[in-house]
């Protein structure tokens, strides 16, 4: 799997970035899109992010083929900001890209060769990151942050008990996990964690934003929680660049 990413990413056909739409709860306007990697294998067809991104971890591919991300995504935004339009695209990062240094000139060179504000990105980052890599991920996030790129936490909920970063890091967003989404279907369900943790951010100046809403009733009851911003298969799965623009 390993030798076929790098031959993957040489050959140039084989990755490339799907959108999906996140819209405001409260007037239903597209606010962004968040990227996501996709490899079509000539052999073995698509082939699942949640299966090949583990592998690059391990072996240490993620961090160039997390640049790659990062570049094609800025791309993007620099095609889509001269057709007009100028949403920020969310792009998820690994916690071994900030590890291994350098990752903030990193983005700053990124963004510049697109000619890009740093505010057209957030970067998606892991609780476990936040927790374990305390005072050297701080060095690289809050330069990041004073740059004014946005933070935000994926998968929000499903890592960590200690919440002590949320002051340390300058996060935007905290991106509720789907699944405290799912069970908002059921009327006799309890919706005390979504409840909490939108108030929890609202308290502490964090944007919520759901992630995997399927259904109306979900989006309702995060509606109706005061969550500020959803994703999900209810509007869109990923989509290629190209059909974005019927989404705007
Ligand atoms: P994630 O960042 O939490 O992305 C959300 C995943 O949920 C995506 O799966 C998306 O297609 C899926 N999803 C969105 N809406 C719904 C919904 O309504 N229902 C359901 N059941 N699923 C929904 P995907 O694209 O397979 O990505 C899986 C994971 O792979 C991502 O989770 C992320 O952790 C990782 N990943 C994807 N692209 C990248 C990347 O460029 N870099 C890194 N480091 N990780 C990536
Ligand atoms: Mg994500
Ligand atoms: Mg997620």
């Amino acid at each position: 799997l390993d030798a076929d990413m790098r031959q993957a990413l040489a050959s140039g056909d084989q990755f490339f970035l799907a959108y999906q739409p996140q819209f405001s709860l409260s007037n239903g306007a597209c606010v962004g899109v968040e990227a996501l990697l996709r490899w079509q294998h000539p052999l073995r067809g698509a082939i699942s992010p949640a299966q090949f991104i583990p592998q690059a971890e391990r072996s240490g591919f993620i961090v160039t083929l997390g640049a790659w991300v990062l570049d094609e995504a800025c791309r993007q935004a620099r095609l889509w900001r001269e057709q007009g339009v100028a949403l920020r695209i969310s792009v998820n990062v690994s916690p071994l890209q900030i590890r291994r240094g350098g990752f903030a000139e990193q983005v700053q060179t990124t963004l510049s060769a697109h000619g890009l504000e740093p505010d057209a990105i957030e970067l998606e980052l892991t609780e476990s990151l936040l927790v374990d890599d305390g005072s050297a991920a701080a060095r690289t996030l809050n330069a990041l942050a004073d740059h004014g790129v946005q933070l935000a936490i994926d998968d929000f909920g499903t890592g960590y008990s200690n919440l002590g970063y949320l002051r340390r890091f300058q996060i935007g967003r905290l991106k509720i996990d789907r699944s405290f989404v799912a069970p908002l279907d059921d009327a006799q369900h309890d919706e005390a964690i979504v409840q909490a943790i939108v108030q929890m951010a609202n308290s502490l100046g964090i944007d919520t934003l759901a992630e995997g809403v399927e259904t109306e009733a979900q989006r309702q009851r995060l509606s109706s929680l005061g969550c500020k911003h959803a994703q999900g298969f209810l509007w869109h799965r990923a989509l290629p660049a190209e059909d974005c623009a019927s989404v705007w």
